[in-house]
């Protein structure tokens, strides 16, 4: 994950925290200082290491958990939220991954039922004064252990809840359907959690302004992602598709764009070779500064994104983002399709509506 840092790993898992979580902690140690001075701010930045800590055991407590289905992580980042942990690949059966999206909060339940025994007394009344530095530290632990377990409960991806959720609807119905209920369950809980933080505290709104557009976003991914397991480029690229010879001047490039409906165009040489992309926009541009005799080849995109068409469509989506449309390359580097936005989005509708039809080559 980028903007992040890392601190060091265990059983091959390497521990890293993303610059947000060290914001909500500058953030929290500021505060405190400015209400009580330095031993505040020490006390506060213990108390957060503290609550570090029981994330970082949280998260192991997945990873653990994944272990015993074969599943490895290579790298575990820590959010203001909670933390993500790469599973190398999902658990296959709901009931695995159920248990795997448990752990990590069933963690933080046992570390908060240990310090309350330890304490002699049950107060999740400190939930509401976790920032009350004459609070015993020890209360204020196992009130943020609680907190954690809830927190992550929330039935909202990227949170375990969301995860909980999916795998319990996985258990009756098809993977990709429960990935759809569960999403939609996921940003009506992120919206509503956005909205009482309208009404709540600072660090309130913080959080749900991150639930909100992590929620969001990886319920698109997930989706996205779900349908296109098991596809490759090749299956969802554009085959139907006008190209624009290197050598072409103006006029033969403006010809094509009348001839065809397509918004990018991909420019080969004579034998084949991807060469570049003009987007209708470059051909526009083209045509109000050169003359139609002109050379096309000086407004080629000549830095525009490729893909092999044996790789796989999910991480392709990933490096999709913020193309308008990637060359699709065999092993000689010839063009054989263009994989798009729109065509993308129709592969996606596809194996949404029918996730029975095997669309995909690959396994
Ligand atoms: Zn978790």
């Amino acid at each position: 994950m980028r903007w992040s840092l890392t601190l060091g790993s265990f059983k091959g898992t390497a521990v890293r925290i993303h610059i947000t979580f060290l914001l909500l902690l500058a953030w929290i140690g500021f505060s405190a200082y400015r209400s009580g001075g330095a031993p505040a701010a020490r006390d506060s930045v213990i108390f957060i290491t503290l609550i570090f800590a029981c994330v970082v055991l949280h998260e192991f407590g997945h990873i653990l958990m994944a272990r015993r289905f074969g599943i490895f992580s290579t790298e575990v980042t820590l959010l203001p939220i909670g933390g993500v942990a790469n599973l190398d690949h999902m658990p296959e059966k709901p009931y695995q991954e159920l248990l795997v999206a448990l752990a990590g909060p069933a963690v933080n339940v046992v570390i908060a039922a240990a310090l309350f025994i330890a304490l002699g007394a049950f107060q999740p009344e400190t939930l509401a004064q976790l920032d009350d530095p004459h609070l015993n530290v020890l209360a204020r632990l196992a009130a943020a252990n609680l907190f954690l377990a809830l927190f992550n409960m929330i039935p909202a991806f990227p949170m375990d809840g969301g995860r909980v959720l999916r795998a319990a609807l996985a258990m009756w119905l098809p993977r990709g359907k429960a990935t759809r209920i569960a999403a939609f369950i996921g940003q009506g809980f992120a919206f509503a959690l956005g909205f009482l933080g309208l009404f709540g505290n600072p660090i309130l709104v913080f959080i749900a302004i991150f639930v909100y557009i992590a929620a969001s976003g990886e319920a698109q991914m997930t989706v996205a992602s779900e349908a296109a397991r098991g596809l490759s480029v090749a299956d969802a690229m554009e085959t139907r598709i006008a190209a624009i010879a290197w050598g072409a001047d103006l006029g033969e490039a403006v010809e094509t764009l009348l001839a065809t409906s397509q918004d990018q165009f991909p420019v080969v040489a004579a034998d084949g070779r991807f060469m570049g992309l003009l987007d209708r926009s470059d051909i526009i541009e083209a045509l109000k500064a050169d003359d139609r005799s002109a050379p096309i080849a000086p407004h080629v995109q000549r830095d525009a994104p490729t893909v092999s068409a044996a790789a796989p469509l999910d991480e392709t989506i990933e490096k999709f983002a913020g193309a308008s449309a990637m060359g699709v390359l065999d092993a000689d580097g010839v063009l054989v399709g263009l994989l798009t936005r729109q065509s993308i989005g129709e592969i996606m509708l596809i194996a949404n509506l029918r996730p029975d039809w095997r669309l995909g080559r690959r396994g």
